[in-house]
């Protein structure tokens, strides 16, 4: 399988980055019309998800609810000071995948895939792959 960079920039401590369209544009370049999308990123500070890309406050309150489970401050031994974003980066994962179907994305009308960054801002990876039936 063939894998493409995709570069992301960040602008944020905590947020989340709509990458769909961006997948979808590698999507079309690569002519896979069924098969698998495989997506990786190569960070310990940050993760992917898939949830609702319609209603912005969705994304709001996933980071909201993030960080009442996982406080800034905490009885953490890492020295860098970034545990709560290695534990959030852990929660949300490090890859996913998602069927291609006719040439697109399987998706669900409401579902986007969001590049998770709990450290930022900084200079980031997404590696997606497609591999056909
Ligand atoms: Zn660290």
């Amino acid at each position: 399988m063939k894998w493409t960079k995709i570069e992301v920039r960040t602008g944020s401590r905590n947020e989340f980055i709509d990458i769909t369209n961006r997948l979808s544009e590698a999507l079309e370049k690569s002519g896979v019309l069924n098969g698998t999308c495989y997506v990786y990123m190569p960070h310990t500070t940050a993760g992917l998800t898939i949830n609702e890309n319609a209603d912005p406050d969705v994304v709001r309150d996933i980071l909201a609810g993030l960080s009442r489970l996982v406080p800034m401050k905490g009885d953490y031994r890492h020295a860098e000071g970034n545990s709560d974003a290695h534990i959030k980066a852990s929660l949300m994962g490090f890859s996913l995948m998602v069927p291609i179907i006719e040439g697109r994305l399987a998706l669900g009308t409401w579902q986007g895939l969001y590049f998770c960054e709990f450290d930022g801002p900084r200079n980031r990876q997404v590696m997606v792959g497609f591999t056909t039936e």
